[in-house]
């Protein structure tokens, strides 16, 4: 049968440009990368659509046929976007927020021995805001009580509406940093914008950036320049690639001691205020060697799955979390339908344990 031998012949060249085509495809992969490479050093950017377009322009010119100058822009874009994955996926491994190896793992280290990032599993807790030296000093008992060391002083609210509680501001830091003195705690605040943080830095420990400041370019560098551990909340609508990078704009400016929270984001559901995104956890820990929070307060919106949502942060792998506590809730100046009031913290303390036998919260008493 002559025709099939035709047809065996012509599938052998059909092979054969086949795996002529995959060494250009690769060759080319390889010489885009190189280009990658060199635009990364001079800080451009990787993707360039006026280049792309200038070789469509140039390849159409020269087109022959068969194939049509649209079927030929189609397959060329799908080449020009796989070589833009693969020079994305080299750049990234080069931030330095990328894991580079299995057991690489940022711990921060404050003051007093307390850490952030080891096997331990830390809780940070606190009203959402400061609002009076008798309400933050029954809050600060209480956690040291449970032998909590990192306490949240938020002086400076990023509300909603402009005519909510805006925070005491500095009176209140005054506030926290007597009573942290007093307890032996240390704290960490919201900065808003660059220029608190010269006062700001006379009060705190670690510093904070919100949810809404995420991309805030400005505030993350100048942050960045700063010694103080930074924690960096991830924006209710980011995806978990712009929060890396938001963390990379920190780090790249030479502070790498940034903790990174999970505090759920923007759903099609009301029963939570937010969705707690807690595949944020693995995934972010798999990418990135920084430690790794949970916020059970701004994710549900809601103080009666706090305990659920604990056990959950366990689980999930993460270094800890964070949780709001007020003494009453119900007439607290902010967030009243998420804190918990003491109480309903040291019921969730008691499940935390009970679901760490070795990664153990500490609770320590002066004395024991
Ligand atoms: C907060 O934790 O104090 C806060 C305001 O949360 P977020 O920035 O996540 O909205
Ligand atoms: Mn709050």
């Amino acid at each position: 049968m002559p025709d099939k031998n035709r047809i065996a012949e012509l599938r052998e060249e059909i092979d054969d440009i086949n795996l002529k085509l995959l060494e250009l495809l690769n060759r080319r992969a390889t010489v885009a990368s190189e280009i990658g490479k060199l635009q990364i050093q001079y800080s451009s950017q990787i993707y360039d659509p006026v280049r792309e377009s200038a070789m469509l322009t140039e390849l159409q010119m020269v087109n022959e046929g068969p194939f049509s100058n649209e079927t030929l822009n189609a397959l060329f874009k799908e080449i020009f976007k796989a070589t833009l994955a693969l020079e994305e996926k080299e750049a990234r491994a080069n931030l330095v927020v990328q894991r580079k190896t299995p057991d690489q793992q940022t711990i921060i280290e404050m003051a007093d021995g307390t850490q952030i990032g080891n096997s331990d599993f830390q809780i940070i807790a606190g009203p959402c805001a400061i609002e009076s030296y008798e309400q933050y000093e029954e809050v600060a008992a209480a956690l040291a009580d449970e032998g909590i060391k990192i306490m949240r002083a938020m002086a400076f609210k990023p509300r909603t509406s402009p005519y909510d509680f805006q925070g005491l501001g500095e009176p209140g830091l005054k506030i926290a940093r007597q009573v942290a003195n007093k307890y032996g705690l240390l704290l960490v605040s919201e900065i808003m914008d660059a220029s608190q943080l010269h006062m700001m830095t006379d009060y705190v420990d670690m510093l904070w950036i919100g949810a809404r400041n995420m991309q805030n370019p400005h505030l993350l560098r100048a942050v960045g320049k700063t010694n103080k551990p930074v924690i960096l909340k991830r924006h209710f609508a980011a995806k978990l690639q712009e929060f890396l990078y938001a963390a990379e704009y920190i780090m790249s400016e030479g502070n790498h001691q940034v903790i990174l929270m999970e505090r759920g984001i923007r759903s099609f559901d009301t029963w939570t205020r937010n969705t707690l995104d807690i595949s944020a956890v693995p995934l972010l820990k798999k990418e990135s060697h920084l430690p790794v929070i949970v916020d059970i307060s701004h994710s549900a919106g809601r103080r009666d799955i706090a305990n659920p949502l604990a056990r959950v942060a366990v689980a999930s792998g993460a270094d800890g979390l964070m949780v709001e506590v007020h003494p009453n809730p119900d007439v607290a100046m902010s967030d009243a339908k998420q804190q918990l009031n003491i109480a309903q913290f040291k019921s969730m303390m008691a499940e935390v344990r009970k679901m760490l036998p070795t990664r153990a919260v500490k609770k320590e008493h002066a004395g024991d």
